[in-house]
């Protein structure tokens, strides 16, 4: 099916069917844990389909935060082993969900892994809010130490491939502030450990899509020198040999 929508400026833009493999999809994901768009549609409205795959591996450091959404959020787990949802399991997610490395099987059990679909529908209009938490791991405390709160519709948009901000905005721009500052729960005083996030699939995704959306542009700039008149290359060369 060919999905049509409205954008900005009313007029209707036509997007063709793609399709993928999603086993085959993951051989290009990054890091643990791995989550992206299986689909080049981000768009208001648009269902965005994440791949998702989460895999500990020797050493692998802990991390901890929550994550509130105002889309909700669907998942199908498509295979998985030792872990929390089984294989075949669907589900909806709660608003705001805990996501971490440390618990369950996928801690104790290196062989533990799953491959999941996640799936939501964005918003037609703004806002679209995402939340970033930190809570204090002191059992006796678990106050709120950090908090990062993105609308979607806002900021930086990606001129050419568009960036999944779950992952950008929410992922290294929140995860760096975070811990540049002094990472300490002001209700206890317990200083919490530097967020892992240089062995993060998202650094490197937040790295990737931004870099090709940069290429695109100087590529696009190469272009258009190419096509325009030019008396820099040939003239100038031409010059200099006659000399
Ligand atoms: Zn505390």
């Amino acid at each position: 099916m060919t999905e049509m929508s409205s954008s900005s400026n009313g007029s209707q833009v036509k997007r063709q069917p793609v399709k993928t493999n999603v086993f085959q999809h993951l051989i290009n994901h990054t890091g643990v844990p791995g989550i992206t768009s299986l689909f080049p549609y981000l768009h208001p409205g648009a269902i965005v389909i994440g791949g998702v795959y989460s895999l500990n591996y020797p050493g692998s450091p802990e991390f901890d935060f929550h994550h509130t959404n105002d889309c909700e959020e669907i998942f199908i787990s498509l295979v998985s082993n030792d872990f929390q949802r089984p294989s075949g399991i669907i589900g909806v997610g709660a608003k705001t969900h805990e996501v971490n490395n440390h618990t369950g099987t996928q801690a104790s059990n290196p062989e533990a892994y799953t491959v999941a679909l996640l799936i939501q529908r964005n918003k037609e209009k703004p806002p679209q809010r995402e939340v970033f938490s930190i809570y204090c791991p002191n059992e006796e405390c678990k106050k709120l130490v950090f908090r990062r709160v993105m609308d979607n519709f806002e900021g930086e948009q990606q001129p050419y491939y568009p960036e999944l901000k779950t992952i950008t905005v929410l992922g290294p721009d929140a995860v760096n502030e975070f811990n540049q500052t002094d990472r300490t729960c002001h209700s206890c005083g317990t200083v919490l450990p530097h967020f892992p996030i240089e062995n993060m699939s998202w650094s490197l995704y937040t790295r990737q899509v931004r870099l090709a959306n940069r290429a695109r542009a100087d590529y696009e700039r190469f272009l258009a020198n190419q096509n325009a008149p030019s008396p820099a290359i040939g003239a100038g060369a031409g010059e200099a040999i006659n000399k």
